[in-house]
């Protein structure tokens, strides 16, 4: 009830508002985004590969509407890669890209346009792109997009969500093309008729898909804070024979930072997923809709406004 009333204020530009001049919204924000500008990401960056990460950059920021703003992502994605190439920061640092961001909302083929400049100047870095999944309603669109961009970048990979109850199909598809393969439990708001509704049936969703990409042929990338999922990732890890070359974990910015840390200490790929940029709102709304917890920081934020 509470992650649905959330979810449905991440798509409020009222609340937005509201939220964004509240005083303590900043220190909130900055336990999940690592700053505003390409520099902070790159510090971030830096950080996080000297301790042993692998990363993903995420430039936060969603559901654009015109081209000029899809084309102003793509460029900052451009920045991005070249600063993180001149830094020695690939291969380890890799982008995740929204395709609302890169138009999709506007023009499907502009999305595509784009994201294929993205995967280029990826390619140039020496580094890989993967393709964030938005709401149900962009799924199949966000899926024709990637099987475009893999016929000349097959190493483009794309996020699916456990919930989503086409998602085990999907990917039975993708590990037999070999592809790299993001699994989560999805963090959008959807109507049963599409998503399972309970933690119980969305686990277990998980954990089949799980068993799909890591029997398969593609590089699957299990991107959970679950203990229970994290666990039998491990043992799946180990009865396919996967070494750390061969799939990895994945988590977010600021989240379970000591469970990160132990999964490179144990020798695990684990990647963390840092965002940046100025446009956080729908994101840090996600976070907050994930875990009611958090808004006992958000509930200070509100309340100095007094
Ligand atoms: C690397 C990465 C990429 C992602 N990409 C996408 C994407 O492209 N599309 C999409 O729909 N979703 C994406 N997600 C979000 C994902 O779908 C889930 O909403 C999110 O990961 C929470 O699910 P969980 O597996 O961690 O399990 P949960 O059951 O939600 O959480 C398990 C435990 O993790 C901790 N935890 C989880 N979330 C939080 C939080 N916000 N704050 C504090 N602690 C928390 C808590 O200890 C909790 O008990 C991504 C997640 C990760 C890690």
């Amino acid at each position: 009830m509470l992650r649905s009333v959330i979810l449905a204020a991440s798509r409020s530009s009222r609340v937005e508002r509201f939220v964004a001049t509240a005083p303590y919204t900043s220190d909130v924000v900055h336990r999940f985004v690592v700053g505003g500008g390409t520099d902070d990401a790159l510090r971030a960056t830096r950080a996080l590969v000297a301790d042993g990460f692998a990363v993903t950059l995420d430039h936060l920021g969603e559901d654009v509407v015109t081209a000029e703003q899809a084309h102003a992502v793509r460029d900052e994605y451009r920045r991005l890669l070249a600063g993180l190439s001149d830094a020695g920061l690939t291969p380890p640092a890799e982008v995740s890209v929204k395709l609302s961001a890169l138009g999709q909302k506007v023009d499907e083929r502009l999305a595509y346009d784009n994201a294929l400049a993205v995967c280029q100047a990826a390619d140039a870095a020496g580094t890989t792109v993967t393709l964030d999944m938005e709401d149900h309603t962009t799924t199949d669109s966000t899926l024709d997009v990637l099987t475009e961009l893999r016929r000349d970048h097959p190493s483009t990979g794309v996020a699916l969500q456990a919930y989503l109850r086409r998602t085990e199909s999907d990917c039975r598809e993708l590990a037999r093309a070999g592809a790299r393969v993001r699994l989560c439990k999805g963090a959008y708001r959807e109507p049963e008729s599409v998503a399972h509704q309970s933690s119980r049936d969305v686990d277990r969703s998980y954990v089949r898909c799980m068993n799909v990409l890591m029997a398969g042929d593609g590089y699957p990338m299990l991107a959970t804070h679950d203990p229970r999922l994290i666990a039998i990732g491990e043992d799946r890890a180990r009865w396919f024979d996967r070494g750390p070359d061969r799939f990895e974990f994945q988590m977010l910015y600021g989240i379970r930072p000591q469970e990160q840390e132990r999964l490179v200490a144990e020798g695990y790929t684990m990647r963390t997923y840092v965002p940046y940029g100025d446009d956080w709102y729908g994101y840090l709304m996600r976070r907050l809709a994930e875990r009611p917890a958090n808004l006992i920081f958000f509930g200070r934020a509100l309340a100095s406004r007094g």
